[in-house]
């Protein structure tokens, strides 16, 4: 059965959510429509935001990786060349799936944090794009430095990535001996083979944006999911603690009670003592969810004969941001 996009509960086809009463018509449709399509051209709609920017940048690796075989990589051994060429343009293409195969969840993590708070919130895709931009020059930076100070970097660099550039008359000119424009001069090749590598980070930035974009389109066209919808998130939760609380009593069947032929008797449920709940506090908890407080007002032992409430019962009721209960704790009585 498919999950209902507001409260993810399963409903069936057609119908209204039981759990939330909402109307699954344009997640249908939604889905429909991407089945009709197929896999590829799902994909290549998915593409379309931003002119399909992760492929694009996929397409400039390869010509930039093959002119840089050229120039300026010059001197780097020709098979870590092509290996830095294929892998950095599979790694931008590979983004895109990636993506789009969590593009429901990412929408999830984007409307969730407009009510997470704190740490649960954590970042958005907007702050992501920017976090992955800085790591990545700050890394070339880095190597750039590493390459330039460090003699011993520098060597096992050479050692593994660089063409043997020792002539008959010795290997290269100490560290020493090398001023700092000639050092930069040396390292130049490495740091831009590091710089070229980076375009994969740059390729899942540009997918994550078009998950977002396929977030918004979505949003467009379906109810919003219940965490942003307080007022039914509290008459759903309400209305499962009302019923967790007050759950009839199930008897068990024992040995006496079988019945002659020797089939078990169906469990007896006793109803509880009806309750009279006061509904006194709302919160929204830091991942999402929510947190009510009742008053319960429940029969004491002593009032059942004469109708008299006598004992009030507080509970403090949790649910996560899908209105699913996640606890029940009573406070205390008064
Ligand atoms: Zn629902």
């Amino acid at each position: 059965m498919p999950e209902c996009i507001v409260c993810k509960e399963n409903y069936e086809v057609g119908q209204p959510c039981k759990r939330c009463g909402s109307d699954n018509n344009g997640w249908e449709e939604w889905k429909r429509e991407e089945k009709a399509l197929g896999p590829k051209r799902a994909l290549l709609r998915f593409l379309e935001p931003y002119f399909g920017l992760p492929l694009m940048i996929a397409g400039w690796a390869l010509a930039f990786g093959l002119m840089g075989i050229i120039w300026p990589w010059g001197g780097v051994k020709i098979y870590v060349c092509i290996l830095a060429v294929a892998l950095t343009f599979v790694g931008c293409v590979l983004t895109v799936p990636a993506v789009y195969e969590k593009r429901f969840s990412l929408r999830e993590q984007e409307l969730l944090r407009r009510v997470k708070r704190g740490r649960a919130k954590g970042l958005g895709v907007g702050t992501r794009v920017l976090i992955v931009s800085v790591v990545t020059l700050g890394l070339i930076i880095l190597l750039m430095l590493l390459l330039v100070q460090s003699e011993a970097v520098w060597k096992l660099m050479e050692w593994l990535m660089l063409e043997d550039t020792t002539t008959v008359e010795g290997s290269s000119p100490p560290q020493e001996e090398l001023g700092f424009k000639d050092k930069i001069r040396r390292a130049f090749p490495l740091a831009c083979l590091g710089g070229y590598i980076t375009l994969v980070a740059f390729a899942y930035s540009s997918s994550l944006m078009l998950g977002q974009a396929y977030a918004k389109r979505l949003s467009e066209e379906v109810p919003p999911p219940i965490f942003l919808q307080e007022r039914l998130l509290v008459k759903i939760v309400r209305r499962e603690a009302e019923r967790v609380v007050c759950r009839p009593i199930t008897q068990k069947v024992t040995d006496d009670e079988k019945a002659p032929n020797g089939d078990e008797k169906a469990p007896d449920e006793t109803e509880q003592e009806p309750r009279s709940w006061t509904w006194d506090e709302m919160e929204r908890t830091d991942d999402g969810g929510i947190r009510l407080k009742a008053i319960v007002k429940a029969p004491s032992e002593a009032g059942k004969s004469s109708i008299e409430w006598a004992e009030d019962i507080i509970y403090v009721v949790e649910a996560d941001p899908w209105s699913r209960i996640t606890k029940v704790g009573r406070v205390k009585g008064t």
